[in-house]
Parts: structure tokens; sequence; C-alpha cells
């Protein structure tokens, strides 16, 4: 169940935070809308209105027009996501499991096909906030789908599914700080993965 016909291994790997430098373009997108000054360093918590202090709904609503937004077709790779997820994917089976709202799926898949061409097996999209499909928690997607590893940079997923048993790397961010659980491994960046992944 947990390995494809070939036998490999299933991980399954965020987008946003991980893959993806969401928060430049996201930010400027947000400080020109709004006329601030934010920066990386600034995202303590991925509860963006604790970061920006507006209503949970108004900082919902803000991430949603960024993905409507010219901005978010403007995102670049994570440096070294694209040589060591390629890497992987000729030893591993690699998902891509995103919080993002499924309304982002046609960008995305382009956006995955332009930067990291034939490296992602499967795709998921869990909706987390809002946008027009169900939610589902990511460890029910790893259990679903037999995925024994994740990688994200959310500590909220890392935590809940390392409690479920699966192995995560969390990839080290402002907004990620918290204390983990004791199977969640925090790395810097793309070469600590590899290094362990090997
Ligand atoms: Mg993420």
């Amino acid at each position: 169940m947990n390995s494809d016909l070939n036998g490999r291994t299933r991980i399954a790997v965020d987008l946003d935070g991980v893959e993806a430098e969401f928060a430049e373009p996201f930010l400027k997108f947000r400080n020109e809308k709004y006329g601030t000054n934010y920066t990386k360093a600034d995202i303590f918590t991925y509860d963006f209105w604790s970061v920006f202090r507006v209503s949970r709904e108004q900082s919902i609503k803000d991430v949603l027009d960024f993905y409507n937004s010219p901005e978010f077709e403007k995102i670049v790779p994570i440096p070294g996501s694209q040589e060591a997820t390629s890497l992987l994917s000729k030893k591993y089976f690699i998902a891509a499991l995103t919080a993002r709202p499924d309304f982002t799926m046609d960008k995305t898949l382009s956006w995955l096909e332009k930067y990291f061409p034939n490296v992602f097996s499967e795709f998921h999209f869990t909706n987390h906030f809002a946008g027009n499909g169900k939610s589902k928690n990511k460890s029910d997607f790893c259990l679903e789908y037999g995925y024994e590893i994740l990688i994200d940079d959310y500590h909220g997923h890392a935590n809940e599914c390392a409690r479920r048993g699966i192995d995560v790397f969390l990839m080290e961010q402002p907004w990620n700080w918290e204390t983990l659980h004791p199977k969640v491994i925090r790395v810097r960046n793309w070469r600590e993965i590899q290094e362990r992944l090997r």
C-alpha cells in the first residue's frame, strides 16, 4: 500500500514555503494594496490576521485576491528546490500536497509543469481556507494515499501528521518557530533534505 509498483516510498511535498516562494510576491501584492511595508521576516505566523491586524475574513480574502492576481503567476521556486526534488523523484514517488484552494489548480499545474516537469506523480489541493472544494486535513491525505513522509513549512500540518505516524521534514521559515512534535525534523534548506533522504 505504501509504495508503488517499483517499491518506491511515497513522499508528499507542500508547495508554498517549500517549493514555491509564496511570501515575497504575496507581500508585494498586499503592500501595494494597503500602502504598507511588510517583509517576509514580519510573518511570524500563518495566521495572517495576527500579522496584519485585520479580521480573519479580510485576511483570507486578501489571499484569495492574490491567487487571482497577476502577481500570483510571478511566484518563483525556492532556491535549491528544483534540483533536489527532481533528484528525489528518481528514487521516490513524489506527490504535491498543497493547502491551496482547487480554483488555483490550472495555474498551479502550469507552474509545476514549467518549473518541475515530470517530477510530481500526484496532486492534491486540500482547500485549507475556503475555495470551492471540501476541506480535508493533510494527515488524512497522507494516510489515504500512503504517503510515509511529508515535507511542509506549516508547523500545524507537520505536528498533525507526526502525531499520526508520518515522518515529517519542516522547512524552516519565519512563521514556524513553534515547538514541534518530536518526530518532526526541522531543516534549513533543500540540501539538508537531500542529505537525509539520499
Ligand atoms: Mg506551505
